[in-house]
């Protein structure tokens, strides 16, 4: 995918909304809730297919103002079962800036509040998978801000009804594609429906093309006709994957995978070898969350821009009861180590498109308001960036899975084995601790225990935090560069890191002397005289991946012959997050929690296959000749 993403433009008069790119109507201003539910909702035998419908799929080509989704979530609310889940995809090649659906929502008085929520949540506009939470949980807005071909190409999904409204097939013909019809051909259930506005004659051979039973329907006044579709095949909704998942490992990892498990309706068993919850990788008192842009926008980044929208969804309101002080929207600066790479940055930020929201250039003396006092260069500032204590958000996560959740601490799992249909966590003496169809190891740097895991390689890489109990001024922002700075509630200052490759547990003096040398030039006057050897500090061990992406997904079997890969069945792994495990894994654990519950994944299928345990083993066979 292109980073790079146009905005829509719009121009908003008395009774409506108009696209000068398409040259064409949104749709007719007071009229567009009608729309949505006489053309999208009725069109579909929607709302009553949600009351019998426990899981249910929506998929919109156009996602525009977003009116059809807010007129189905409102149906939704009312008519589907409380434990119901709805998963609404809709790709958009050009979305609204967020302050131009606020003003364009505004108008839209009935659905205030679901708009609000959509406001507050609309992601930064580069090209990617987004996915955003409402009601409390019981509904996954996917948003695919691609060109629609591309953006569908992308996806494993079940849709049990369709939603095609993107601007008129004259104005906007690929939108209407032969091509895109297949697509939705392959994305949809037997049985799905389908429904649009336009009776265009070549929407309907299309749709004909692509096996679906086309018929016209009464349109909404002033408009005589619309279509609607039905795939082959008879229609049942798809029943959840109930059952109970065993999550070794109660860090960042482990923690958000179990509660991410529960939402989607498992039962939850964790085992945890200390007496505790995040004692080990996930222990430190703050850790920063912002986006890695490079210029390739490279699979990493595409995955920690996705990945941070949705982490601070979920610790800004998702898990609900973070505690207030555990985190913190300050912001993140990060200032350019040197001259040429600041120059990189503005090349960076103006390659790639990034907006403002996401990303800023800013230059020494915006950098020096922003941070409080002086600073040697300017840089990029990261407006929605943020600092969270990971064990806080870890109690969170803890408390929001409530009774699905059986936690076990000084609990070690000493390997796994397969009986039957089952794996068996087994103990040092071979007892059996638990056991379960399907497991997810989050064991951090434990996971070299686990024989099934045997062919991912972590490195590890020690880090050492320093505490500065008092600065000389006080902190705004947290900032980064060479080193880090990020001001805590109590007053103090978390100092970081250092990488190395040691394995030395204890915090060392030099280390609190390298942290105070790199904040002192990356914040000049920050940093008081202060002895090192009386500082307080945390020593860490990051767990990377040789190419640095996460491991994500069911472990492959490592010794298989010939070019497929086969799988450990219903065994997952969350593990190697290296440097940026706060950011990736609350994405990362509702990726697994989706495969595991067979429900639509959120993120895109190149990104699924980029952090795939298997991906190993592939580059293996490839290299042998055996692909
Ligand atoms: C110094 C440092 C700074 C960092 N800064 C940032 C940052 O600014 N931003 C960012 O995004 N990320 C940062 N990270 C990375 C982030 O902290 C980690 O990626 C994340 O905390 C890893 O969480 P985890 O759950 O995978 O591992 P852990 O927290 O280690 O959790 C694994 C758990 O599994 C348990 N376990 C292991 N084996 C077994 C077993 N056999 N049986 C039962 N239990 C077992 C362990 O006891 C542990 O509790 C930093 C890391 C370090 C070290």
């Amino acid at each position: 995918m292109i980073a790079r993403i146009e905005p829509a433009r719009i121009e908003l008069f008395d009774t409506g909304l108009r696209s000068p790119l398409f040259d064409d109507l949104y749709h007719s201003g007071s009229g567009a809730l009608n729309q949505a539910r006489h053309v999208f909702l009725g069109g579909n035998g929607l709302p009553e297919r949600f009351a019998r419908a426990e899981r249910f799929c929506i998929l919109e080509t156009g996602f525009g103002l977003g009116l059809n989704f807010l007129a189905t979530v409102q149906a939704w609310r009312r008519y589907a079962p409380a434990d119901a889940r709805l998963d609404y995809f809709a790709v958009e090649k050009h979305p609204l800036r967020a302050g131009d659906l606020a003003q364009v929502l505004s108008r839209f008085p009935d659905c205030a509040a679901d708009a609000e929520e959509l406001v507050a949540r609309w992601p930064w506009l580069m090209s990617g998978v987004y996915r955003l939470e409402f009601a409390a949980g019981r509904v996954a807005l996917t948003l695919v801000f691609a060109d629609v071909l591309e953006g569908l190409g992308e996806f494993e999904a079940e849709a049990d009804a369709v939603y095609l409204d993107g601007f008129a097939p004259s104005k906007n013909p690929a939108m209407w594609s032969p091509e895109v019809f297949a697509q939705i051909a392959r994305l949809t259930r037997p049985g799905a429906t389908l429904a649009t506005y336009t009776v265009a004659a070549g929407v309907r051979d299309a749709l004909t093309s692509a096996g679906f039973a086309v018929e016209k329907r009464a349109g909404l006044p002033p408009k005589r006709s619309m279509l609607v579709a039905r795939a082959p095949g008879t229609w049942a909704a798809r029943l959840p994957e109930g059952g109970e998942t065993l999550v070794i490992g109660c860090g960042y990892a482990g923690a958000l995978v179990a509660e991410r498990l529960v939402r989607h309706g498992q039962q939850v068993r964790l085992l945890e070898r200390r007496s505790g919850p995040a004692q080990e990788i996930s222990g430190n008192p703050a850790g920063l969350l912002l986006p890695a842009l490079n210029p390739s926008d490279t699979a990493s980044a595409q995955l920690s821009r996705a990945a941070l929208s949705f982490a601070l969804q979920r610790v800004q309101e998702g898990l609900g009861a973070v505690a207030k002080g555990a985190w913190g929207a300050c912001g993140v600066l990060q200032i350019a180590a040197l001259d040429e790479e600041f120059d990189k940055m503005r090349d960076l930020i103006a390659t790639l498109g990034v907006p403002p929201e996401l990303a800023r250039l800013v230059d020494a003396a915006e950098a020096a308001c922003l941070a409080g006092g002086p600073v040697p260069r300017g840089g990029l500032w990261y407006e929605r960036g943020a600092w969270i204590h990971p064990a806080a958000v870890v109690e969170a996560a803890l408390r929001s899975a409530g009774e699905a959740l059986r936690l076990r601490y000084d609990t070690s799992v000493a390997r796994l084995v397969r009986e039957g249909n089952e794996w068996c966590a087994l103990d040092g003496q071979g007892a059996c601790l638990a056991r379960a169809s399907r497991v997810v190891l989050a064991p951090g740097n434990g996971l070299a225990a686990f024989a099934q895991a045997e062919g991912i390689r972590l490195i590890t890489a020690r880090g050492q935090l320093s505490y500065l109990p008092q600065a000389t001024r006080a902190l705004p922002v947290a900032v980064c560069g060479d080193g880090y700075a990020v001001p805590l509630p109590a007053g103090g200052v978390l100092l970081g890191t250092t990488f190395d490759r040691d394995e030395d547990p204890n915090l060392r003096v030099s280390d609190h002397e390298k942290n105070l040398r790199r904040v002192a030039a990356l914040l000049p006057g920050l940093v008081p005289e202060v002895e090192a050897n009386t500082l307080s500090g945390r020593v860490g061990f990051r767990a990377t991946s040789p190419d640095r992406l996460p491991y994500v997904g069911e472990l492959p079997r490592w010794h298989t012959q010939g070019p497929q890969i086969e799988r450990e069945p219903g065994l997952y792994v969350l593990a190697g997050l290296g440097a940026r495990g706060l950011v990736w894994a609350p994405l990362a654990a509702e990726l697994i929690a989706c495969q595991i519950a067979r429900d639509p994944l959120p993120v895109a299928k190149s990104i699924v296959a980029a952090i795939d345990p298997a991906r190993v083993l592939l580059r293996r066979k490839a290299r042998r000749g055996a692909l």
